[in-house]
């Protein structure tokens, strides 16, 4: 099933760069694979994922273990400060910074290792309660403070859109997301590089890649769905 699955993202991402103009290699495929066994990500792997995205930190650091090392792992959901340590070594890309706070948290785990890391901030674009990320309108101001970090390399902007029947409802969402982050890259902020928007998910990933995503989160269309009553 995994293996269909993916064959089918695969070409709906492939069908979505040819109707927008766009090259297949502008957009990663990230496999979200949070609450599944190792099992399935290593039948993903075998299958060439070579991306995965998790959501928390102690499954996160536990499939890091237990995985081959050639894999790219990405934090896509929300993180605590006291739980930066475990994995500011083990991850690409971290996807959602939101506070200023956890970014200082990662400046000083970073500088501890020496190392650089690559993080997107989180945009709340629709302005949904129940969702972190920072509102729009304060996304420049925040880019202007994080600049400031050493051991933080700014890469993008990420959104989770909201959960809607129709992908078509969030196309203006991924528009926006997107004009946000040409306007903060027409400011040319040292230190920093909008080349990442991270947008799309199994219900409206295709509507975020012809909107210019260059990741898209894909898990339960990859996965299947997700039995949280097990966790
Ligand atoms: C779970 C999750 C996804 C994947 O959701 P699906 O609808 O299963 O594709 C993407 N992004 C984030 C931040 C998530 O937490």
């Amino acid at each position: 099933m995994l293996k269909e699955n993916l064959a089918f993202v695969e070409n709906q991402i492939q069908e979505a760069c040819r109707r927008s103009g766009r090259a297949r290699d502008e957009v990663t495929l990230i496999a979200v694979s949070k609450t599944k066994p190792v099992s399935d990500l290593m039948e993903a792997y075998g299958l060439g994922v070579r991306v995965f995205g998790e959501n928390k930190v102690q499954e996160l650091a536990d499939k890091y273990e237990a995985m081959p090392k050639d894999i790219r792992w990405h934090m896509i959901g929300h993180l605590q400060r006291n739980k930066v340590k475990y994995i500011i070594d083990k991850v690409d890309l971290i996807h959602s910074v939101d506070s200023i706070r956890l970014a200082e948290t990662i400046e000083k785990e970073a500088a501890k290792h020496n190392i650089t890391v690559n993080i997107l901030i989180e945009v709340n674009v629709a302005g949904e309660e129940s969702k972190f990320g920072l509102a729009p309108e304060d996304v420049p101001e925040f880019v202007l403070e994080v600049a400031k970090f050493r051991h933080i390399r700014v890469m993008g902007l990420m959104t989770i859109a909201p959960f809607v029947e129709d992908s078509e409802e969030n196309r203006c969402i991924f528009q926006l997301l997107r004009k946000l982050s040409v306007d903060i890259e027409a400011k040319n902020v040292d230190n920093i590089t909008m080349r990442i928007l991270s947008m799309g998910m199994t219900n409206d990933y295709t509507v975020a890649v012809e909107e210019g995503a260059t990741m898209v989160r894909v898990g339960t269309g990859i996965f299947g769905a997700r039995d949280y009553a097990n966790l």
